[in-house]
């Protein structure tokens, strides 16, 4: 077996370019970033004739959606399930419109998820809701009336959705005026937490820990997370989870290519330092390496937190809306193990769905406690992509790869923080070791067939993380999504700075789609033909907009059971 102590930081020559002829280039917009949001903002622009510039701090672009590669092995980084990715679905339609139908998701089928519990309790998450809610009747049968009023709720909280992103098109005086008035009636689902609702509905610890099960994919626990985000993460994956054909790097070379195509450009190793003012307005940023771009548009889709404490000039920093965004905590970090193995698994554990061991029923315990040698991780979120991707060749030796993500306190990593990768002391690279191999033991207990398998591992750290796209504390998705995330309204696409637009899933909702939503979101309130051309006519954004407004004077619109109006709008 090979292990490396480089972290998935490595390997890419360090030499940085200077972007020095970009100062005499003209764009209608600059975006800061090339995750989802950054690229979908930016590609939806470019549909409308927009030259715009995508700068990206890292080496490749993608930010989550980046895959890397060690010793023939690739593997992506925070694509594992994507859901809503049907052609009827909004999700779906925008993916498809921004890839020009180039990207084609694989369903996992079902199911798409699945859950282990320590007494030995497996539950499988369906691809459908139907037999969502016999899975769960069947192994809670005693407990059919909170199961029905809890999926009542889920449909109901995550239809909400609409209006939560229908306020952000509001000036944002007009949304701190509405929005007490509509939380008390259409959203107040975003006020209360997960915990709230769940222990509304049962004494059940086993089918609160069942219930709650999937906080992982949105990184915060019951007792702090807002139960309509947990609603619309899981209705996300009601008609199951998704995986890209050709794994997540199609996502960038096509999105990214509609932003070329119109005469943009996508720079990498290209790090923002700060936004240019003049007269109080943005008109462009410098780069670290010195370099000044103009445009009449700046869009920062970094991660959020990271856009206040970072790159905003300190005159912004200090504004009203740029404290708030600073003052909301930021959700977990985690670690990641890159696994790669040779051989047939088709005699082991390994499967199209993504394996949840969880140890224990305690949702609240949220992360391993890596600092105490004997802790062992909450739990264990596995996954094979290789394994999902119909495009993938194993060669003679079947290579796949897999993927396990637990969530450890940034506390633990924060003092090497400021170290640099390749560079760091041998402290870290043994405390990184130790990690590593509790984390293989954890394992094998877990899938002994499949740990036989293995012939390469390699851990990534929240300093991998901070390193390939700055998040901020090395969160993994972006701003905690607690009540008082929702409530802020500083969190939008316009921002009070003339100019100075934001994006990513800290504008939208959560994860893959939450930050392509909060692109085409940003994208849209430059150009409202945006929602037009993907079928939401601007009819339906200004009812949406009137929801809010009816809701406002007091007359709630009902949700509609049948329909799933999903992660997205
Ligand atoms: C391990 C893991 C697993 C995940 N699994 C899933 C999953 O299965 N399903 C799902 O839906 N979501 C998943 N996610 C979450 C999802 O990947 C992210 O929420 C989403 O991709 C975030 O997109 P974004 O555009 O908001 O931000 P990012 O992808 O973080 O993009 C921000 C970009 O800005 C760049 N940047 C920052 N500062 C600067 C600067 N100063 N100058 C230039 N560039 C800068 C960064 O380098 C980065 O490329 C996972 C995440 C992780 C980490």
């Amino acid at each position: 077996m090979t292990t490396t102590d480089s972290t998935t930081e490595s390997t890419a020559s360090t030499q940085k370019p200077k972007h020095t002829d970009l100062a005499s280039k003209s764009f209608d917009a600059i975006v800061i970033g090339s995750g989802m949001g950054g690229m979908a903002c930016a590609s939806a622009l470019a549909k409308f004739g927009r030259k715009v510039l995508v700068l990206e701090q890292h080496y490749v672009a993608g930010g989550f959606t980046h895959t890397f590669s060690r010793k023939g092995f690739t593997w992506d980084v925070g694509v594992h399930c994507v859901g809503e990715m049907e052609e009827n679905r909004i999700p779906g339609k925008i993916l498809k419109w921004l890839t020009e139908g180039q990207v084609k998701m694989q369903s996992l089928g079902s199911p798409y998820d699945f859950f282990v519990f320590p007494d030995g309790l497996r539950v499988n998450l369906p691809d459908n809701s139907k037999d969502f809610r016999a899975e769960l009747l069947k192994h809670f049968p005693e407990e059919k009336e909170a199961i029905e009023k809890y999926l009542t709720l889920v449909r109901e909280a995550a239809n909400s959705v609409k209006t939560h992103l229908a306020l952000r098109f509001l000036p944002m005086w007009a949304e701190k005026l509405l929005a007490p008035i509509v939380r008390r009636t259409k959203l107040k689902w975003w006020g209360k937490t997960t915990k709230e609702v769940l222990d509304s509905l049962t004494n059940d610890e086993r089918l609160k820990g069942v219930l709650a099960g999937q906080w992982g994919y949105y990184g915060s626990v019951p007792s702090r997370s807002s139960f309509a985000m947990h609603a619309v993460t899981a209705r996300h994956f009601w008609n199951g989870g998704y995986y890209p054909v050709g794994g997540a790097e199609v996502l960038s070379k096509h999105i990214l290519a509609g932003v070329t195509r119109t005469g943009g450009e996508v720079r990498t190793r290209a790090g923002v330092e700060t936004i240019l003012m003049e007269g109080g307005r943005a008109v462009g940023v410098r780069l670290k390496e010195g370099t000044e771009v103009r445009a009449p548009l700046v869009i920062s889709a970094a991660n959020a937190k990271t856009t206040v404490s970072e790159i905003l000039p300190e005159e912004i920093k200090e504004r009203a809306w740029a404290k708030e965004i600073a003052g909301l905590t930021q959700s977990p970090c985690h670690i990641c193990l890159h696994i790669g193995t040779e051989g047939d698994l088709s005699e082991t554990e390994a499967t199209l769905a993504n394996h949840w061991y969880m140890e224990t029923y305690d949702m609240e315990w949220a992360d391993w406690d890596v600092a105490d040698p004997k802790s062992i991780a909450p739990v264990l979120y596995v996954s094979f992509p290789s394994l999902k991707d119909p495009a993938h060749d194993g060669g003679p030796t079947n290579r796949q790869t897999g993927e396990v993500v637990t969530f450890v306190p940034w506390d633990a990593f924060e003092k090497w923080s400021q170290t640099r990768r390749g560079l760091r002391e041998k402290d870290y690279m043994a405390f990184k070791k130790d990690i590593e191999e509790r984390l293989v033991a954890q394992l094998k207990k877990h899938l002994p067939k499949y740990m036989s398998k293995v012939v390469f591992h390699e851990m990534s750290t929240p300093l991998s993380t901070t390193f390939f796209t700055r998040s901020f504390h090395g969160g993994i998705y972006g701003i905690e999504p607690t009540p008082a995330r929702f409530a802020a309204t500083g969190l939008r696409p316009k921002t009070p700075v003339k100019g100075l637009y934001l994006t990513g899933s800290d504008v939208g909702t959560l994860g893959v789609v939450g930050a392509m939503v909060g692109g085409i979101f940003t994208a849209a309130s430059i150009e409202p033909k945006v929602f037009g051309a993907l079928g939401i006519s601007s009819k339906k954004a200004k009812s949406g907009r009137q929801a809010a407004a009816k809701s406002a004077s007091g007359s709630p619109q009902r949700p509609s059971p049948e329909r799933d109006a999903g992660v997205a709008l």
